[in-house]
């Protein structure tokens, strides 16, 4: 049975405010979650059926906490004609004359640079440190299970210049407390023998025994029993239209034309912030970046450890009794259809790079989100409106920040307060 949590003195804020968090998925449940531990009176609105069904739901499972690198890089822009050109299997560019996708395209170009990518990833790290000790202390408190735990990842590279460039900015990441140790590809065999049948292709790896996985949808539900026992309130099923931050107090206006007023709104609607801020004036660069997964059952030589191949853009978890394996970038996708073709090519890429991870032939289930992308890979964190705070635009590591900018926003709520 679940015991009930109560904060303890020295977390309980001065003011207890009245919050409604927008978005049910990591991001809005851990930010919930860790506001409601500090005594504050949290509503969380969503309008799925129930928690986690957005971009949290199926996706690659990994707590990334030592491999933040943004996607805008000089590599990312070297590669760029590729792309265009859809010679990337992985890669998919779906332009539009839209301006705010073309201010994001612009500022995305400008975060290529080697200055502004070292800058980028280290301050991803520093949000990722921070997440794992939070994700950690809410779990605890809650006893929540989500196929939590720690195998470890290894990144596979196929080529000494990819080798090379992660080398350069992994020297950069450990200065500043990544743990990772570079193998050569007997190591990476010594760490997960399953990579004993590909040992030819690998010309270098990046271990880092610290990585941990997790089921996100599991954690959603996890939390939401956590929040309704600690008298906070989820509202699935429940759109919201806009939000109006002209009055007294800022609010939520439902599909059905009610409204919801609170001391703060937090907006944690992924992909769908960047429209909801818009009914208040501002503008959120973030632009979704559509991604597949499949889980099948674990193949003859599925790994232990999690495996991202860089070479074929490939992730690979073992969540529970499963595998779960994710990859693509269709940048500008904004449905979130599993397409044939799309699907095939990761399977295909997945094939390529772990031959018998998994029963590619008996696939349970497939899956497709759109990752809500900034042009620097960095959520937004901050107030965007009168008593309206943002988190969210969390990207490719949405699942790995939560925990973190769910503090680094309450420390906002309680400043302002
Ligand atoms: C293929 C793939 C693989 C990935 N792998 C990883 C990984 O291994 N590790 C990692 O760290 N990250 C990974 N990510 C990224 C991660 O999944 C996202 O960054 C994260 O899920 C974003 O969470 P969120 O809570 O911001 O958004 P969401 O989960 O999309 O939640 C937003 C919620 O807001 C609700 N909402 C939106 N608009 C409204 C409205 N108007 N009214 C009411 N409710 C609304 C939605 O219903 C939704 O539930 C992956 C993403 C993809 C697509």
């Amino acid at each position: 049975m679940r015991a009930e949590f109560r904060p303890d003195e020295a977390m309980v804020t001065a003011r207890p405010q009245e919050l409604v968090v927008i978005g049910a998925g990591v991001v809005g449940m851990a930010t919930a979650l860790t506001l409601s531990d500090r005594g504050h009176r949290v509503t969380v609105v969503d309008k799925a059926d129930e928690p986690g069904r957005g971009t949290s739901f199926a996706n690659g499972a990994q707590l990334s906490y030592s491999y933040t690198d943004a996607l805008a890089s000089p590599a990312t822009l070297a590669q760029f004609p590729q792309m265009l050109l859809a010679r990337d299997p992985a890669f998919r560019f779906h332009s539009s004359l839209d301006p705010d996708f073309l201010r994001w395209m612009l500022a995305f170009v400008r975060n290529g640079s080697a200055n502004r990518f070292r800058r980028n990833t280290l301050a991803g790290l520093a949000l990722a440190v921070r997440s794992r000790g939070a994700l950690h202390a809410l779990a605890r408190r809650h006893r929540i299970e989500f196929a939590h735990g720690t195998p470890g990842k290894i990144i596979l590279y196929r080529s000494a210049k990819s080798f090379a460039a992660a080398r350069a900015i992994a020297a950069d990441k450990g200065v500043a407390g990544a743990e990772q140790s570079f193998l050569d590809a007997d190591g990476a065999v010594a760490v997960e023998p399953m990579l004993a049948l590909i040992r030819h292709g690998i010309v270098g790896a990046i271990h880092t025994a610290s990585e941990e996985v997790g089921d996100p949808y599991r954690f959603c539900t996890g939390v939401q029993a956590a929040l309704v026992a600690g008298g906070a309130e989820v509202r699935c099923g429940v759109a919201i239209d806009r939000i109006d931050a002209d009055g007294k107090r800022p609010t939520i206006v439902l599909n059905d034309g009610s409204r919801l007023g609170a001391d703060r709104i937090i907006l944690c609607a992924g992909l769908e912030s960047a429209s909801l801020a818009r009914t208040l004036g501002a503008r959120l660069p973030i632009v979704p970046m559509k991604g597949y997964s499949i889980t099948a059952a674990p193949g003859r030589a599925a790994p232990r450890v999690s495996i991202t191949d860089a070479a074929n853009r490939v992730v690979f978890a073992r969540l529970a009794d499963r595998m779960r394996i994710a990859g693509l970038a269709d940048l500008g996708r904004r449905d979130t259809g599993v397409e044939p073709d799309r699907l095939a090519a990761l399977v295909g890429s997945a094939r390529a790079a772990l031959p018998d991870a998994a029963d590619y032939d008996a696939i349970e289930s497939s899956w497709a989100g759109l990752r809500p992308m900034t042009p620097d890979s960095l959520p937004i964190m901050r107030t965007i409106a009168p008593g309206v705070i943002a988190n969210t635009g969390h990207g490719a590591l949405g699942w790995t920040y939560a925990a973190g900018s769910a503090e680094r926003v309450a420390a906002i709520v309680e400043e302002e307060g």
